[in-house]
């Protein structure tokens, strides 16, 4: 288990050394805009006097009205005239401005004295990067998702095609990210493998973080491995700092994969209890995906973590050809 006080630490270096790379970056774009057009430069030096003088007259009350406003006028086309060499000269007019990751807290991780949410993320990510945070990559999210490779051939016994079905659960997904601030739904994907649950599951956890909330993100083998390293191998000392099992009730969103590859005990079985359990007193959504049917929850879980998991949250099944080999398919094509 990685000391929290570095892990911490790595963090606080981490954002210094994202400011820094911003500023160098924007430091050598602007000696490229420098060389490229003159005229940017000596504008911006006219706009700066002109501020100083601007802040000269706000505390002087005695500045007539008609040069104040002359001011305005001069910088607001000094503005305009530095938009425009850019531009002519092929430049994006924002290319000089610091492009934050974070627009809360312009990527200094706090808001005030208080911890921003990319600061307690990336907290989270650090302390278990290695063992346990499944990765996101970009191509995960909801303008890739192809509700295409869905069937739409309703098979004997079903009421309904794969693509109808995928349909519904697609608007599930959208309307669970949109009213997450409100809203505090669970969700359970359920179904055969390939059917696209731990694609939907990576889109939600891409669009909550981006909403600034945090997002722990793992599968069940990881969760309980985690787990009870923590439980076994911590000092006393340790036993006193915050701790994986604070994280997981603490993060915004938890969302479990592959629910039922894990080693399955009675300590798991516990584990699992308490985690569902503690969240939904909290309110604390979770996600859980797994190929499980929900017959065989019932067989495997205690009552109580079946009762839990049927009663609390939208139950999802995904049916149909495992679109994995159908995409290998039309690639071969
Ligand atoms: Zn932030």
């Amino acid at each position: 288990m990685p000391d929290r006080s570095d892990v911490y630490k790595q963090v606080i270096k981490y954002f210094d050394s994202l400011r820094t790379n911003e500023q160098s970056h924007l430091r050598q774009k602007r000696e490229e805009v420098y060389a490229a057009c003159p005229r940017v430069r000596q504008i911006e030096n006219e706009i700066a006097i002109l501020g100083i003088t601007a802040a000269k007259n706000a505390i002087d009350s005695k500045t007539p009205t008609k040069d104040i406003v002359e001011l305005k006028e001069k910088m607001d086309s000094l503005k305009a005239e530095k938009i425009q060499v850019m531009k002519n000269a092929g430049f994006d007019p924002d290319c000089l401005n610091i492009n934050y990751k974070c627009e809360k807290c312009h990527d200094t991780g706090f808001i005030g004295q208080r911890e921003c949410s990319c600061f307690t993320q990336k907290l989270v990510e650090m302390a278990y990067s290695s063992s346990n945070m499944r990765e996101i990559t970009a191509d995960e999210n909801f303008d890739n998702f192809n509700i295409n490779y869905y069937s739409s051939q309703t098979a004997q016994g079903d009421i309904m095609s794969p693509k109808e079905n995928m349909q519904i659960i697609l608007s599930v997904c959208l309307e669970f990210t949109k009213n997450f601030s409100k809203k505090k739904d669970n969700l359970l994907f359920y179904g055969g493998p390939g059917l696209g649950k731990t694609f939907l599951c990576s889109c939600i956890a891409r669009e909550i973080l981006d909403k600034g909330y945090t997002v722990f993100y793992t599968t069940a083998p990881q969760l309980f491995k985690t787990i009870e390293k923590e439980r076994f191998n911590r000092s006393q000392e340790e036993e006193s700092q915050t701790g994986f099992s604070d994280d997981l009730q603490s993060v915004d969103l938890l969302i479990i994969d592959d629910l039922g590859t894990e080693f399955n005990t009675s300590f798991t079985s516990s584990e699992l209890f308490d985690i569902l359990n503690t969240r939904l007193i909290n309110k604390k959504p979770v996600i859980i995906s797994t190929n499980l049917s929900v017959n065989d929850i019932q067989n495997i879980y205690s009552e109580r973590i079946t009762s839990r998991i049927i009663g609390e949250y939208k139950v999802m099944k995904f049916f149909g050809k495992d679109i994995r080999l159908i995409k290998k398919y039309s690639y071969n094509k």
